[in-house]
């Protein structure tokens, strides 16, 4: 794959909520990673991407989709959802499970159905790059009476995920437990759906008294996925478990005011995930990712810097994955923006601590351009960009 520098960076949000922001000039892509910041001169690269003082961060991961067929989903009879929502500085997707699939039956789900939906989706929608991006798709629904060999079909083909969402909670614990050990054991992680009942009208009321036993890996929408826990059990959430906590579109405004403040006086925000939990009925949201840091932002009080690092680094480690950190030998999954011509302050952090949404040029995913000039979903960014072939 050719090299690709990226030059004249005005601001670089690292991913990192360690230190999400940083003074980096240029990037070099080589063989779909990045292999240097700033990387000393002359560069040999075989195109060059002058970024005339934009904004360049990590493509952001949405940590809760719901795929059913390719870029096909029955939940708002959409075509293409999975392309737009590139459009929108979406590289990476993690299937909250694939519940969607027209005619699927919740109240009379069985071992072996849960299991070969999985197994069919990771090995369809989960094969291919759909407009470039990275979907994890198969994440199985867990339901009572599954055997390890279950878990072994779907470690076999690369699930990442598995859920509790109809899963009854509020008898007996051992089998869920086991389910938590043997999806360990396989390198799947466990999220949990949380809150009152979702569109489904049949999953299971999750707040914390069974987080805190069953201990997964992700607590799912933490603020409503349409319906949050009480404020009593958000907060004892907060302050009484350690795992990762997941904010989405889906959720209750003032439920999630109220949670990342809390994690925010309490020194946390390294264990927020987010994601859109759509496509469903909270719609189609190709700038869904990007709505939820500015809402993070301008209303809930952190810096942007902060916010980017919770929408792509935490979110991709929270599931396991190498993505949404630009640093030497990351994958070179890249979004590059500006402010929008009427928008508050002089840059993307201006913009986005107002709450503006920002306008994307750029967008790589493996070094490979998805996005090229300007996004279809966003308003064109103020500044202008070049891109050229040959050495710099
Ligand atoms: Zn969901």
């Amino acid at each position: 794959m050719p090299s690709l520098l990226i030059k004249n960076i005005g601001e670089f949000f690292t991913g990192d909520i360690a230190q999400p922001v940083a003074q980096v000039r240029s990037l070099l892509v080589h063989d779909g990673r990045i292999a240097a910041l700033d990387p000393p001169e002359p560069v040999q690269a075989d195109r060059i991407l002058d970024a005339g003082g934009s904004a360049v961060m990590p493509g952001l991961v949405d940590g809760h989709v719901h795929p059913v067929f390719g870029e096909w989903t029955p939940t708002q009879d959409t075509q293409g959802w999975i392309g737009n929502y590139v459009h929108g500085g979406t590289t990476t997707m993690i299937s909250a499970c694939e519940l969607h699939v027209p005619g699927l039956d919740y109240e009379n789900l069985d071992p072996e159905l849960v299991t070969s939906l999985a197994v069919v989706t990771a090995s369809t929608t989960g094969r291919v790059r759909w407009s470039g991006a990275k979907v994890h798709a198969g994440t199985v629904i867990l339901v009572p009476g599954m055997t390890e060999q279950h878990f072994d079909r779907l470690a076999a083909v690369g699930a990442i995920l598995a859920k509790f969402i109809f899963y009854p909670l509020g008898g007996e614990r051992d089998e869920a437990l086991r389910y938590v050990r043997w999806c360990h054991e396989r390198g799947i992680r466990v999220k949990i759906h949380t809150g009152g009942v979702s569109r489904s009208g049949v999953s299971q009321i999750c707040g914390y008294d069974v987080l805190a036993w069953l201990q997964p890996d992700i607590a799912a929408h933490v603020s409503g996925g349409p319906i949050p826990m009480s404020d009593g059990d958000l907060d004892a959430v907060v302050d009484r478990t350690s795992f990762w906590l997941e904010i989405c579109s889906s959720g209750n405004y003032g439920s999630t005011v109220r949670a990342v403040r809390r994690l925010a006086e309490k020194g946390q925000l390294a264990r927020l995930t987010l994601g859109t939990d759509t496509p469903g009925g909270t719609g189609v949201i190709p700038r869904g990712m990007l709505r939820n840091l500015l809402l993070l932002c301008s209303v809930c009080g952190l810096a942007p810097g902060e916010a980017i690092a919770i929408a792509t680094g935490n979110t991709a480690r929270a599931h396991g994955l190498d993505v949404g950190v630009l640093a030497p030998g990351a994958p070179a999954d890249i979004v590059i923006c500006g402010p929008v011509e009427g928008s508050t302050g002089a840059s993307v952090s201006d913009a986005i601590a107002h709450g503006d949404l920002p306008g994307i040029s750029y967008v790589l995913i493996d070094g490979e351009i998805v996005v090229s000039g300007r996004s279809r979903q966003t308003p064109p960014p103020n500044r202008r960009l070049s891109f050229r072939c040959g050495c710099c």
